[in-house]
Protein backbone atom coordinates (compact mmCIF):
# COMPACT_ATOMS: atom_id res chain seq x y z
CA UNK A 1 0.00 0.00 0.00
CA UNK A 2 2.44 2.42 1.37
CA UNK A 3 4.73 4.15 -1.64
CA UNK A 4 8.86 3.01 -1.37
CA UNK A 5 10.84 4.57 1.08
CA UNK A 6 13.00 5.91 -1.79
CA UNK A 7 11.98 6.93 -4.94
CA UNK A 8 13.51 9.54 -7.94
CA UNK A 9 11.32 11.62 -10.16
CA UNK A 10 11.50 11.92 -13.94
CA UNK A 11 13.68 14.92 -15.12
CA UNK A 12 12.22 17.88 -15.60
CA UNK A 13 14.25 20.36 -17.82
CA UNK A 14 14.78 24.22 -17.53
CA UNK A 15 15.77 27.30 -19.05
CA UNK A 16 20.12 26.62 -19.68
CA UNK A 17 20.37 23.26 -19.84
CA UNK A 18 19.47 22.19 -16.43
CA UNK A 19 18.11 18.93 -15.67
CA UNK A 20 15.81 18.30 -12.04
CA UNK A 21 15.12 15.26 -10.67
CA UNK A 22 13.36 14.46 -6.97
CA UNK A 23 15.04 12.30 -4.93
CA UNK A 24 12.52 11.28 -1.81
CA UNK A 25 14.22 10.25 0.95
CA UNK A 26 12.26 9.14 3.21
CA UNK A 27 9.42 10.48 5.85
CA UNK A 28 9.16 12.61 9.16
CA UNK A 29 5.97 13.23 11.25
CA UNK A 30 5.98 17.16 12.31
CA UNK A 31 3.84 18.04 15.29
CA UNK A 32 0.90 19.52 13.79
CA UNK A 33 0.97 22.43 15.88
CA UNK A 34 4.15 23.43 15.29
CA UNK A 35 4.21 23.10 11.51
CA UNK A 36 1.41 25.22 11.61
CA UNK A 37 1.87 27.59 13.99
CA UNK A 38 -0.85 30.31 14.02
CA UNK A 39 -2.89 28.80 11.98
CA UNK A 40 -6.32 27.91 13.07
CA UNK A 41 -6.86 23.67 12.84
CA UNK A 42 -10.08 24.21 11.09
CA UNK A 43 -8.10 26.06 8.22
CA UNK A 44 -4.93 23.86 7.73
CA UNK A 45 -7.25 20.39 8.41
CA UNK A 46 -9.11 21.16 5.40
CA UNK A 47 -6.08 19.90 3.27
CA UNK A 48 -4.37 17.32 5.76
CA UNK A 49 -5.09 15.09 8.62
CA UNK A 50 -3.04 13.91 11.40
CA UNK A 51 -1.80 10.78 13.31
CA UNK A 52 -3.08 9.18 16.70
CA UNK A 53 0.02 11.66 17.93
CA UNK A 54 -0.59 14.92 16.48
CA UNK A 55 1.42 14.44 13.71
CA UNK A 56 1.25 15.24 9.88
CA UNK A 57 2.82 12.57 7.06
CA UNK A 58 5.84 14.46 5.37
CA UNK A 59 8.18 13.59 3.03
CA UNK A 60 12.24 14.58 3.06
CA UNK A 61 12.58 15.22 -0.62
CA UNK A 62 16.19 16.35 -2.22
CA UNK A 63 16.47 17.81 -5.65
CA UNK A 64 19.32 16.43 -7.77
CA UNK A 65 20.11 18.90 -10.57
CA UNK A 66 22.37 18.67 -13.21
CA UNK A 67 23.68 21.59 -15.17
CA UNK A 68 26.93 22.75 -16.83
CA UNK A 69 28.71 19.16 -16.18
CA UNK A 70 27.96 19.70 -12.49
CA UNK A 71 25.96 17.74 -9.68
CA UNK A 72 24.21 19.60 -7.27
CA UNK A 73 22.23 17.92 -4.66
CA UNK A 74 19.95 20.41 -3.01
CA UNK A 75 19.14 18.99 1.14
CA UNK A 76 20.53 16.31 3.26
CA UNK A 77 17.72 15.06 4.63
CA UNK A 78 17.34 13.35 8.70
CA UNK A 79 20.98 11.98 8.41
CA UNK A 80 22.43 8.64 9.71
CA UNK A 81 23.21 10.55 13.81
CA UNK A 82 19.91 10.71 14.76
CA UNK A 83 19.55 8.50 18.10
CA UNK A 84 15.96 5.86 18.17
CA UNK A 85 14.47 8.15 20.67
CA UNK A 86 14.48 11.39 18.48
CA UNK A 87 13.21 9.27 15.40
CA UNK A 88 10.38 7.95 17.16
CA UNK A 89 9.05 11.27 18.38
CA UNK A 90 9.89 13.05 14.77
CA UNK A 91 8.87 9.64 13.08
CA UNK A 92 11.36 9.34 10.93
CA UNK A 93 11.65 6.62 8.19
CA UNK A 94 15.14 6.17 6.28
CA UNK A 95 16.42 9.74 6.15
CA UNK A 96 20.01 9.32 4.84
CA UNK A 97 20.18 11.02 1.98
CA UNK A 98 23.37 8.45 0.50
CA UNK A 99 21.33 5.70 0.66
CA UNK A 100 18.53 7.56 -0.87
CA UNK A 101 20.78 8.14 -3.80
CA UNK A 102 21.89 4.91 -3.63
CA UNK A 103 18.65 3.06 -4.22
CA UNK A 104 17.93 5.41 -7.29
CA UNK A 105 21.29 4.46 -8.64
CA UNK A 106 23.06 7.87 -7.82
CA UNK A 107 26.93 8.15 -6.68
CA UNK A 108 27.28 9.82 -3.71
CA UNK A 109 30.81 10.01 -4.88
CA UNK A 110 29.59 12.38 -8.17
CA UNK A 111 28.03 14.95 -6.09
CA UNK A 112 29.85 18.91 -6.69
CA UNK A 113 27.86 20.58 -4.39
CA UNK A 114 25.54 20.06 -1.66
CA UNK A 115 23.25 23.04 -0.90
CA UNK A 116 21.83 23.21 2.41
CA UNK A 117 19.21 25.44 2.70
CA UNK A 118 19.40 25.70 6.73
CA UNK A 119 21.02 23.81 9.44
CA UNK A 120 18.06 22.41 11.27
CA UNK A 121 18.13 18.54 11.86
CA UNK A 122 16.00 17.69 8.63
CA UNK A 123 17.86 19.20 5.96
CA UNK A 124 21.04 19.41 7.59
CA UNK A 125 21.07 16.01 9.80
CA UNK A 126 22.61 14.33 6.49
CA UNK A 127 26.22 16.32 6.23
CA UNK A 128 28.25 14.07 7.87
CA UNK A 129 28.55 10.19 8.96
CA UNK A 130 28.69 8.87 12.97
CA UNK A 131 32.15 9.75 12.32
CA UNK A 132 32.12 13.22 11.07
CA UNK A 133 33.55 12.33 7.85
CA UNK A 134 31.51 14.20 4.59
CA UNK A 135 28.80 11.82 3.31
CA UNK A 136 29.77 13.69 0.03
CA UNK A 137 33.71 13.37 -0.37
CA UNK A 138 33.76 15.24 -3.70
CA UNK A 139 31.12 17.81 -2.76
CA UNK A 140 31.50 21.72 -1.81
CA UNK A 141 28.93 22.45 0.80
CA UNK A 142 26.85 25.34 0.43
CA UNK A 143 25.43 27.35 3.39
CA UNK A 144 24.96 30.77 3.56
CA UNK A 145 27.09 33.01 6.44
CA UNK A 146 24.06 34.00 8.46
CA UNK A 147 23.31 30.62 9.42
CA UNK A 148 26.55 29.46 9.84
CA UNK A 149 26.99 32.72 12.24
CA UNK A 150 23.44 32.06 13.58
CA UNK A 151 24.37 28.62 14.56
CA UNK A 152 27.49 29.33 16.30
CA UNK A 153 25.77 32.38 17.90
CA UNK A 154 24.06 32.79 21.31
CA UNK A 155 20.65 33.50 20.94
CA UNK A 156 18.77 30.44 23.19
CA UNK A 157 15.95 29.37 20.95
CA UNK A 158 18.48 28.29 17.94
CA UNK A 159 21.10 26.92 20.82
CA UNK A 160 21.07 22.99 20.21
CA UNK A 161 18.76 23.09 17.38
CA UNK A 162 20.82 24.05 14.33
CA UNK A 163 23.33 21.47 13.71
CA UNK A 164 26.89 22.93 14.32
CA UNK A 165 29.10 19.69 15.01
CA UNK A 166 28.14 18.95 11.18
CA UNK A 167 28.47 22.37 9.92
CA UNK A 168 32.27 22.58 11.39
CA UNK A 169 32.74 18.57 10.79
CA UNK A 170 32.72 19.93 7.05
CA UNK A 171 34.32 23.31 7.67
CA UNK A 172 37.03 21.31 8.99
CA UNK A 173 37.07 18.96 5.99
CA UNK A 174 37.90 21.74 3.97
CA UNK A 175 34.60 21.08 1.81
CA UNK A 176 32.22 24.43 3.33
CA UNK A 177 31.27 26.89 0.83
CA UNK A 178 30.07 29.77 3.25
CA UNK A 179 27.91 32.11 1.00
CA UNK A 180 25.87 35.18 1.51
CA UNK A 181 23.07 36.78 -0.21
CA UNK A 182 22.28 35.58 -3.87
CA UNK A 183 25.06 33.51 -5.38
CA UNK A 184 25.29 31.58 -8.89
CA UNK A 185 26.43 27.98 -8.23
CA UNK A 186 26.71 27.33 -12.21
CA UNK A 187 24.97 29.37 -14.93
CA UNK A 188 21.05 28.86 -14.13
CA UNK A 189 21.21 27.27 -11.04
CA UNK A 190 21.67 30.60 -7.85
CA UNK A 191 21.15 30.39 -4.33
CA UNK A 192 19.12 33.03 -2.61
CA UNK A 193 19.09 34.11 1.08
CA UNK A 194 15.76 34.78 1.85
CA UNK A 195 16.11 34.77 5.80
CA UNK A 196 12.35 34.50 7.42
CA UNK A 197 12.55 30.44 8.60
CA UNK A 198 15.93 30.65 9.77
CA UNK A 199 18.85 33.91 9.83
CA UNK A 200 19.90 32.65 6.78
CA UNK A 201 17.89 30.55 5.25
CA UNK A 202 18.50 29.84 1.33
CA UNK A 203 16.10 29.02 -1.61
CA UNK A 204 17.56 27.63 -4.72
CA UNK A 205 16.74 29.53 -7.90
CA UNK A 206 16.24 27.16 -10.81
CA UNK A 207 16.64 28.54 -14.91
CA UNK A 208 17.20 32.01 -13.85
CA UNK A 209 20.23 33.70 -14.73
CA UNK A 210 20.38 37.08 -12.67
CA UNK A 211 18.06 38.83 -10.26
CA UNK A 212 14.84 39.83 -12.32
CA UNK A 213 16.55 38.42 -15.17
CA UNK A 214 13.54 37.20 -17.95
CA UNK A 215 15.75 34.82 -20.07
CA UNK A 216 14.03 32.60 -22.17
CA UNK A 217 10.89 30.89 -22.21
CA UNK A 218 9.39 32.10 -18.91
CA UNK A 219 7.85 28.64 -18.22
CA UNK A 220 11.05 27.02 -17.66
CA UNK A 221 12.09 28.11 -14.15
CA UNK A 222 11.67 26.65 -10.98
CA UNK A 223 12.11 26.95 -7.52
CA UNK A 224 12.99 24.99 -4.38
CA UNK A 225 11.79 26.88 -1.51
CA UNK A 226 13.68 24.67 1.52
CA UNK A 227 11.16 25.51 4.75
CA UNK A 228 10.05 28.89 3.44
CA UNK A 229 6.93 27.36 2.40
CA UNK A 230 7.38 23.53 2.71
CA UNK A 231 4.57 21.94 1.55
CA UNK A 232 1.43 23.46 -0.84
CA UNK A 233 -0.31 23.75 2.49
CA UNK A 234 1.64 26.67 3.05
CA UNK A 235 1.17 28.78 -0.18
CA UNK A 236 -0.98 31.41 1.50
CA UNK A 237 1.56 33.29 2.49
CA UNK A 238 1.05 34.52 5.73
CA UNK A 239 0.53 30.79 7.04
CA UNK A 240 4.03 30.75 8.75
CA UNK A 241 4.88 28.08 11.27
CA UNK A 242 5.97 27.90 15.17
CA UNK A 243 9.44 26.59 13.81
CA UNK A 244 10.10 30.29 11.22
CA UNK A 245 12.72 31.97 13.97
CA UNK A 246 11.50 35.79 11.80
CA UNK A 247 7.87 35.31 10.82
CA UNK A 248 7.47 39.17 9.98
CA UNK A 249 10.74 38.25 7.77
CA UNK A 250 8.99 35.59 6.60
CA UNK A 251 5.51 36.81 5.01
CA UNK A 252 7.65 39.40 3.20
CA UNK A 253 9.76 37.59 1.29
CA UNK A 254 7.27 35.14 0.73
CA UNK A 255 4.64 37.70 -1.04
CA UNK A 256 7.30 38.99 -2.76
CA UNK A 257 8.60 35.43 -3.86
CA UNK A 258 4.90 33.95 -4.54
CA UNK A 259 4.12 36.61 -6.51
CA UNK A 260 6.73 36.31 -9.19
CA UNK A 261 6.07 32.14 -9.47
CA UNK A 262 2.70 32.64 -9.64
CA UNK A 263 2.78 35.72 -12.85
CA UNK A 264 6.04 33.62 -14.55
CA UNK A 265 4.58 30.61 -13.92
CA UNK A 266 8.01 28.62 -11.69
CA UNK A 267 7.38 24.89 -11.30
CA UNK A 268 7.48 24.81 -7.49
CA UNK A 269 9.05 21.90 -5.57
CA UNK A 270 8.56 21.66 -1.69
CA UNK A 271 10.63 20.18 0.53
CA UNK A 272 8.47 18.68 3.21
CA UNK A 273 5.32 18.15 0.62
CA UNK A 274 3.92 14.34 0.31
CA UNK A 275 2.28 14.70 -3.08
CA UNK A 276 3.98 14.61 -6.26
CA UNK A 277 6.23 17.80 -7.08
CA UNK A 278 6.85 20.38 -8.60
CA UNK A 279 3.68 22.14 -9.18
CA UNK A 280 2.44 25.51 -10.09
CA UNK A 281 1.15 28.40 -7.87
CA UNK A 282 -1.78 30.75 -9.05
CA UNK A 283 -3.38 33.83 -7.66
CA UNK A 284 -7.02 33.69 -6.44
CA UNK A 285 -9.80 36.36 -6.90
CA UNK A 286 -9.52 36.94 -4.02
CA UNK A 287 -6.07 38.34 -4.23
CA UNK A 288 -4.34 35.14 -2.55
CA UNK A 289 -2.74 32.45 -3.90
CA UNK A 290 -3.17 28.39 -3.91
CA UNK A 291 -1.80 25.41 -5.40
CA UNK A 292 -2.65 25.40 -9.52
CA UNK A 293 -4.88 22.60 -10.58
ZN1 LIG B 1 12.24 21.19 7.43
Amino acid sequence: MSPPLHEIGEARSFAGGVSVRVVRAGWFRPDAGGFFGVVPKPLWSRFTETDERGRLLCRLNLLLIEAGGKRILVETGTGVRMNDKDRDIKGVEGGDPTEALRAVGEDPASIDFVVVTHLHYDHAGGMVDTDGRPLFPNARYVVQRDDAEAAHGDELRVQGIMEVEQLDAVRAAGQLAEVNGEVELVSGVRVLRTGGHTRGSQAVLIGLDRPGGRSGDPTDRGIFWGDLIPTRWQIPVRWTSAYDDYPIDAIEVRNELVARAASEGWWCYFTHDPGAVPIRIEATERGGYRAAE
